[in-house]
């Protein structure tokens, strides 16, 4: 019986070293020390025992069963290390691996162009006043001098969303907004930029949604001479220290007089090219000293005040600068395009 219980333990020791997981274990551990198992059927044996031999026997059989006992949980505590390491393994995190890059945006050309004329503005103390971009019709015409059934709204077909209310052509909305809070009390001193609205169809030059920047001063004694000044001031700050300009007659139902604003080509410098059509000239902007009609609507007197006023589509503006030839690359997000103006 000895005997027995000897090469008991030791097959039991040897299985408890090949079981390679805690499946294995645990059939082993049934497999010997279960109430079916080998060591309970020697324990049933003892009753044939004599009573000297009974008290040996059982220390034997306990001792046997603590020795398969405890090489068990030995087993058992390796296999359960093994299993936590081998899921560490495989769901680790390799922090030497590079990150993946993050893609930096950067802005809009037209929105670095705007930017780049608010500040120009804000340097010569104007503030940035700001509208709604669907607009009422006495917005923006009647309180411009564009009643009902004037010509010149043709120039300016929009998208109507009722008889009365349209998408603004213009940002000059902006200005009879503003000049109306200040009740007839100068001076106003502002930039107005925003996105407009027409019915076009578009083209390279041609757009049926596109930004515009306007300004407007009114105040007692503004002359002609300082809207020429301003806006030198600007094309050389925009365009470059070496450039002039010039005006030519025009007409705008919201100034008088009007004038088209032509900045000398930085191309050439004024000789002629193809930038400039030969010219020499390119045409920027358009301005004007506001119209009494304009001032009067809006609460001022005409008598006391004046002022001027002047827009420009930082679309064109932006052309001229950099070089674009279609102004729907504006507008088509392909990044091919809005990356080139990562550096500029
Ligand atoms: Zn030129």
């Amino acid at each position: 019986m000895k005997e027995r219980l000897q090469q008991l333990q030791q097959e039991a020791l040897e299985k408890i070293e090949q079981a390679n997981d805690l499946k294995a274990l645990n059939d082993v551990r049934v497999a010997y020390l279960g109430k079916k198992g080998p060591i309970t059927e020697v324990l049933r044996g003892m009753g044939a025992l004599s009573p000297e031999e009974r008290p040996v026997m059982g220390a034997l059989v306990n001792e046997v069963r603590e020795v398969i006992q405890t090489a068990l949980e030995a087993k058992q505590a390796t296999l359960e290390q093994a299993e936590v390491e081998k899921k560490l393994a495989s769901e680790a995190i390799d922090v030497t691996l590079p990150g993946r890059p993050v893609k930096r945006g950067n802005h809009h050309p037209l929105t670095r162009v705007i930017e780049e004329i608010e500040d120009l503005f804000i340097g010569m103390g104007y503030t940035i006043a700001e509208g709604p971009e669907v607009e009422k019709d006495y917005y923006n015409f009647e309180a411009l001098n564009l009643p009902k059934g004037h010509p010149a709204r043709d120039m300016q077909d929009s998208f109507y969303i009722t008889e009365e209310i349209l998408l603004r052509t213009h940002t000059s909305p902006v200005q009879a907004r503003t000049m109306e809070k200040h009740q007839g009390r100068g001076p106003v001193k502002i930039i107005c930029p925003g996105k407009v609205y027409r019915r076009d169809n578009d083209d390279a030059t041609h757009s049926h949604q596109f930004t515009q920047i306007e300004g407007l001063v009114v105040d007692e004694n503004i002359r002609m001479s300082d809207l020429k000044g301003t806006l030198r001031e600007f094309a050389r700050k925009m365009f470059g220290e070496d450039r002039d300009i010039r005006f030519r007659p025009s007409f705008f139902p919201f100034t008088e007089p009007s004038v088209e604003v032509d900045v000398s080509c930085a191309n050439c410098g004024g000789h002629g090219c193809s930038v400039c059509k030969g010219t020499g000239w390119i045409e920027i902007l358009g301005a004007g000293m506001v119209h009494p009609n304009v001032l009067e609507m809006a609460g001022f007197d005409s008598k006391k005040y004046t002022g001027f006023a002047f827009g420009m589509g930082p679309e064109r503006i932006a052309m001229l600068k950099y070089g674009i030839d279609d102004i729907r690359h504006f507008y088509q997000n392909d990044v091919r395009f809005l990356q080139q103006f990562n550096r500029v």
